[in-house]
C-alpha cells in the first residue's frame, strides 16, 4: 500500500501544439508506493503528459513537484538523476548482444557513463546485471543474444530495466503494447513483483483494461488533455462518464474503419 505521502505533485499544468490543447490544466497525484494508472482513449494526452513529468516536453504553464523539488521545465537527464526512470514504447535493446550486457549497458548509461564496449566500463556492473536478469527470470537465457528472446520477453527486459535502475518513480507508457495476452500477464506479473519488492512507484498508461484493473491502485481518466475523474480502480469501473468516454471512441473507431 502507499505511504501517504505524495511523490509527485503535478499543478494545473498545460503543453498546447499549435491551436491543439493536448494537456490542459492538469492537477493530480501520486503518492509514494502507490500503482497508478492514468487511462483515456487514444488522442487522451497520456503520452504528452508523461513527456511533461521526464522533461522530453516543456509545458506552457503549470508545475511538476517531484520529492519536494520543483523540476518544471527542467532537461530530461536532471530529471532522470532525481529520480524518475522510464520505459519506451520503442525498443531499445541491442539484439545482438547477451540480455546480460543489455542490463549491464542500461545500468551504466543510467549512472551517466558512455557505453563503449571493450572499454574499462564493459566490466563494471557486470555481476549486477546477472542478479537482474535472475531478478526478472531470464537468468538462464544471460548469455543469449537478446535479439534470440521473444517479442515479450524482450519487452519485459526493457521493463526489468527500467525497474530496476533504482528510480524512485518509473513511468511506463502502454508497457504491453503490442504483447499477446500471454506475454502481457507474464510481464504485469513481473512488474507487480518487481514493484512490491523493491518499493516502487509506478506511473503507467494504458489502454488494455485487464492491465490497468490488475495491476492499478489509483486511476486518474484523461479525455481531450483533461482530467476527467480519479478514484480506485472499482470507481473507475462503475463510473458511467468513464464508460461514455469509452464509448465514444468506439464509435469514432467504428466510424474511421
Ligand atoms: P495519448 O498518449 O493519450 O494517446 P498523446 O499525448 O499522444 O495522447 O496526444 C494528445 C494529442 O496531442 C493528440 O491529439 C496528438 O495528436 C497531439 N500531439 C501529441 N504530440 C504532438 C506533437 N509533438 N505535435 C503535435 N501534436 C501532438
Ligand atoms: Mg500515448
Amino acid at each position: 500500500m502507499h505511504s501517504g505521502k505524495t511523490l509527485l505533485r503535478i499543478e494545473h499544468l498545460s503543453r498546447r501544439f499549435g491551436g491543439l490543447r493536448a494537456v490542459e490544466n492538469v492537477s493530480l497525484e501520486v503518492k509514494q508506493g502507490d500503482r497508478h494508472a492514468i487511462i483515456g482513449p487514444n488522442g487522451a494526452g497520456k503520452s504528452t503528459l508523461f513527456n511533461l513529468i521526464t522533461g522530453q516536453l516543456k509545458p506552457n504553464s503549470g508545475k511538476v513537484v517531484f520529492d519536494g523539488r520543483d523540476i518544471t521545465g527542467k532537461p530530461p537527464h536532471v530529471i532522470a538523476r532525481t529520480g524518475i526512470g522510464r520505459a519506451f514504447q520503442i525498443t531499445t535493446i541491442f539484439p545482438k548482444l547477451t540480455v546480460r550486457k543489455n542490463l549491464q549497458y542500461a545500468m551504466l548509461a543510467h549512472r551517466g557513463y558512455t557505453v563503449r564496449p571493450f572499454g574499462i566500463a564493459d566490466r563494471m556492473f557486470s555481476a549486477e546485471a546477472q542478479d537482474l536478469a535472475e531478478a526478472v527470470g531470464l537468468g538462464a537465457w544471460a548469455d543469449l543474444p537478446a535479439g534470440q528472446l521473444s517479442h515479450g520477453d524482450q519487452r519485459a527486459i526493457e521493463i526489468a530495466i527500467s525497474l530496476a535502475l533504482g528510480s524512485k518513480l518509473v513511468l511506463l507508457d502502454e508497457p504491453t503494447a503490442g504483447m499477446s495476452a500471454y506475454e502481457t500477464d507474464k510481464a504485469m506479473e513481473l512488474v507487480r513483483q518487481l514493484a512490491t519488492e523493491r518499493h516502487l512507484t509506478l506511473l503507467f498508461c494504458e489502454h488494455d483494461m485487464s492491465v490497468v484493473f490488475s495491476t492499478a491502485r489509483t486511476v486518474t481518466v484523461m479525455h481531450q488533455g483533461r482530467v476527467l475523474t480519479a478514484g480506485t480502480p472499482e470507481q473507475i469501473r462503475r463510473n458511467p462518464d468513464v464508460q461514455k468516454v469509452y464509448l465514444g471512441e468506439l464509435e469514432e473507431e467504428e466510424l474511421g474503419a
